[in-house]
């Protein structure tokens, strides 16, 4: 398997080099919402340590990633009135894995609302700044 390419996006949003709608923040892990999200509210967790993905994060890590996947899901549900969260998390190419950061992805759903396919439309600026702001909320108060 290839090392951890530190070049990476996420890195680059990781280290504030890039910006990013930012959901949630602790010590191990950071969230925030997918630009090109496949429903309402699609928010991606990340730990902060370098992972490439499921083979090499440290149990402990993905733990915790997993722990803040589940707080968010929760949160979205209230956020976006969803009626059920998908979670996806990718690793390599051949399984389906396009960023090679670790991340899992909590997509709030409706009933009888397909998801759109991956990376299909870049959503409105300002849409993802008031699902952000709607979503981070959720979560503090959670
Ligand atoms: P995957 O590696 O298959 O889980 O897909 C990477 C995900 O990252 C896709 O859903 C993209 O829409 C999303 N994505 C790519 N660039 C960014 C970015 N700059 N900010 C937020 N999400 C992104």
């Amino acid at each position: 398997m290839p090392s951890y390419d530190p070049k990476n996006i996420f890195a680059k949003i990781l280290r504030g080099e890039l910006p990013s709608y930012k959901v949630y923040e602790d010590d191990k892990a950071f969230a925030f919402l997918d630009i090109m999200p496949r429903a309402p509210g699609h928010a991606l967790v990340l730990p902060k340590a370098p992972a490439r993905n499921v083979f090499d994060v440290s149990p402990d890590d993905f733990a915790h990633v997993m722990g803040v996947a589940q707080r968010v899901a929760k949160a979205a549900m209230k956020a976006f009135e969803a009626d059920g969260v998908t979670l996806q998390q990718f690793n390599e190419g051949a399984g389906g894995q396009v960023v090679f950061h670790l991340h899992v992805h909590v997509i709030p759903r409706k009933t009888g609302v397909a998801m759109k396919p991956p990376a299909a439309e870049k959503e409105k600026p300002e849409v993802l700044a008031r699902n952000a702001k709607k979503l981070a909320a959720a979560i503090a108060a959670g």
